[in-house]
């Protein structure tokens, strides 16, 4: 019997990977170190008790993105919410992407913006990062007036490497563009400079969207739970390619339950930032390439200690100790990206990487 052929172009492409192994301190996929705070349990298992089975869910999530809204001082007409802040990405790909259409993206950055561009069928165009991995003002203006992107993806702080886009660079984008721009800041809370102010005030952008998710900051990554604070006129344009009912009751209690503990996330960001620049310091100290970071991992290199990424993640993982290798990303030889852990988890970290150093 003959197998029935899937679309041509996706013959070559293959999914998402991000390796797992049986190791004691996981270090590898930039999840928050603790689960949510103690109240969060209780409160939400009070309200699932009050959901009606039987009924679909809101469909259009009123109070969640109202509550959203109110976090970020905009409209609840500007908030999109869904299944992690990739759904968000694949919700712009399928309204401003397709057939025909193109998306630019700037390397090294986080691989679902390839990948979900390929899968709803739009063009990618790749545009490399400077020495710093920065994105460089004359980039963009080539590329926009070379290519007419119909989407332009920015990663602020930037993943794998940990620095944030700059101000000038995105304002750049908005002016010169007829696509739309989006700022992944999946990582924005750990960073000093966030996109959300170009969408409020009088001038506000009707280009601009800027996604976040509840995965990192917020310890909840195993709700699948994201957003993005738009322009209102696109909402009703995201509504015509999202399925019916996508989110459910279940998640839209989840995510406003842990809108209450605002508070207790931002201490936990501090309290990251301050272990960031702890490891970053240690990192340096032993020699190493280290990227400043802005989000809640670090980049370096390990070469100057004359020893390949490859070698020196084997290593670590003998010890029980997995973080992410991008040495076989483009223009990432030897790179690996430590996620920040809890302080002891850290300490274990920095301790089998000098072992492995030697
Ligand atoms: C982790 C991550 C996301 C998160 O995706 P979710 O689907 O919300 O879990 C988005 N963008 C970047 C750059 C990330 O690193």
């Amino acid at each position: 019997m003959t197998r029935p052929t899937i679309r041509p172009d996706l013959r070559t492409m293959e999914g998402y990977h991000s390796p797992q192994l049986d190791v004691e301190v996981r270090l590898n996929t930039n999840e928050a170190p603790f689960p949510p705070p103690a109240g969060f349990l209780s409160a939400f298992l009070d309200e699932v008790g009050r959901i009606d089975w039987h009924r679909y869910p809101d469909r259009l999530a009123q109070s969640l993105r109202e509550d959203i809204a109110a976090v970020h001082d905009v409209e609840p007409q500007q908030i999109f919410v869904a299944n992690g802040s990739n759904e968000v990405l694949q919700t712009i790909c399928l309204t401003f992407g397709g057939s025909g259409r193109s998306v630019a993206t700037f390397e090294p950055t986080y691989a679902m913006y390839q990948q979900i561009a390929r899968t709803t069928q739009c063009e990618v165009i790749e545009v490399a990062r400077d020495s710093q991995h920065r994105v460089s003002l004359s980039e963009v203006i080539t590329v926009v007036t070379r290519h007419h992107p119909d989407i332009i993806f920015f990663c602020s702080p930037n993943n794998p490497t940990g620095t944030p886009e700059s101000l000038e660079v995105i304002e750049a984008a908005l002016q010169i563009s007829d696509g739309v721009v989006v700022v992944d800041e999946a990582y924005g809370q750990f960073a000093d400079f966030t996109a959300l102010d170009l969408l409020r005030g009088p001038y506000a952008s009707e280009s601009l969207i800027v996604t976040r998710t509840f995965s990192k900051t917020w310890s909840m990554a195993g709700a699948r739970l994201g957003y993005c604070v738009a322009p209102s006129w696109m909402l009703p344009e995201f509504e015509k390619v999202v399925l019916p009912y996508h989110l459910d009751s279940v998640k839209q209690i989840a995510g406003r339950v842990a809108l209450r503990f605002h508070d207790e996330m931002e201490h936990r960001v501090r309290q990251l930032g301050s272990e960031r620049d702890r490891v970053a310091a240690a990192l340096t100290d032993l020699g190493l390439d280290v990227w400043p970071s802005q989000a809640n991992f670090i980049m370096f290199r390990t070469t100057p200690c004359s020893v390949s990424g490859d070698h020196v993640w084997q290593r670590l993982v003998d010890q029980s100790v997995l973080i992410r290798n991008c040495s076989n990303w483009p223009g990432l030889s030897d790179c690996l990206r430590v996620t920040l852990g809890t302080e002891s988890e850290n300490h274990i970290f920095l301790e089998a990487l000098k072992e492995a150093l030697t």
